[in-house]
């Protein structure tokens, strides 16, 4: 069913993002699943280590998407780009935004400026082939953009990044900026927008309500109550972001993999749909170019902190 968006006669319209990316290519997984075995090629008529699967859950996501008539922001492995580019081009069809996760998956912080400069060009030159777009929007692979990676965001800008979504700023044992703030702001004055993933300030502890493990840990009315303090009490939108393979419950696991990392991945994984299906009904969404136009243009400001 086709609701137009004002029917439902909420509040403003959210961000709602994918990280396009395989299952495999996740950093949970990275102990048992290098990067040196998704990076083969199939021999002729040989079998790839790791069999795509980002088709189907797409798929998913696109057509519940245009059930609920949202737009999204899909932040794009340029790896993948490479390897689905009907799927790219359908995602653009569709009207939605075409955006940059990088080419490799690589943490930020593990890259030189040189390489990092490198792949960002290369992910947005196949992306804008694809799409016909200009793709403006990037968001760093595991939020790794951090106080010592300043220098990234001046590259993103130069190469022509107007916003930029990879500061989670909260403390987590892998990533985030504890410091960083929860509005859209410019970590650099060079740099462009940085509009963070939602985090709700509750009892004196920042909670990451922006979407991946956490959507899928707490019981949805709990995140729906989290959203909804977000509209009454922030003068702008919120971004929520998920994954295809959290639609795909039947993903192949690799053995050995340390049990909290599995746990990790796996959490809840046959509930993301019908939780998903909730969250697109409850809240409007629409893409980050458009629904934070404003800030993104300079016109507006958010508040520090
Ligand atoms: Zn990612």
């Amino acid at each position: 069913m086709m609701l137009p968006p004002d029917s439902r006669g909420m509040g403003r319209v959210h961000a709602f993002t994918v990280d396009l990316e395989e299952y495999f290519q996740v950093a949970a997984l990275e102990p048992r699943i290098p990067r040196s075995t998704w990076e083969d090629e199939a021999e002729e008529g040989g079998e790839v280590p790791w069999p795509s699967r980002v088709e189907e859950p797409c798929d998913l996501l696109l057509g519940m998407l245009a059930d609920h008539g949202a737009r999204a922001t899909f932040f794009i492995l340029g790896w993948v780009a490479r390897r689905h580019p009907e799927l790219i081009r359908r995602i653009a069809r569709e009207g939605h935004e075409i955006a940059s996760h990088g080419w490799s998956h690589r943490r930020v912080s593990e890259m030189t400026p040189d390489a990092f400069r490198q792949e960002t060009m290369r992910t947005k030159a196949v992306l804008e082939s694809l799409s016909g777009a200009a793709v403006t929007g990037y968001r760093a692979a595991s939020f790794s953009i951090g106080p010592r990676e300043g220098w990234a965001l001046s590259i993103l800008a130069e190469t022509g990044h107007r916003y930029s979504s990879s500061i989670a700023p909260i403390q987590h044992d892998h990533y985030g900026w504890p410091e960083a703030s929860r509005h859209p702001w410019r970590p650099v004055a060079d740099g462009p927008l940085e509009i963070p993933p939602a985090v709700v300030e509750l009892g004196g502890r920042r909670w990451p309500v922006g979407g991946g493990g956490f959507f899928r840990f707490w019981p949805y009315p709990l995140f729906r109550g989290a959203w909804r303090r977000l509209e009454r009490r922030e003068d702008h939108p919120s971004v929520f972001y998920c994954h295809p393979w959290e639609l795909d419950p039947d993903q192949p696991l690799p053995e050995g993999l340390p049990w909290k990392n599995r746990w990790r991945h796996t959490l809840n994984l046959g509930r993301a749909r019908s939780r998903m299906e909730r969250l697109l009904g409850d809240f409007r969404w629409g893409r980050m170019d458009e629904t934070f136009a404003p800030w993104i243009a300079g016109e507006r400001e958010a508040p520090r902190g």
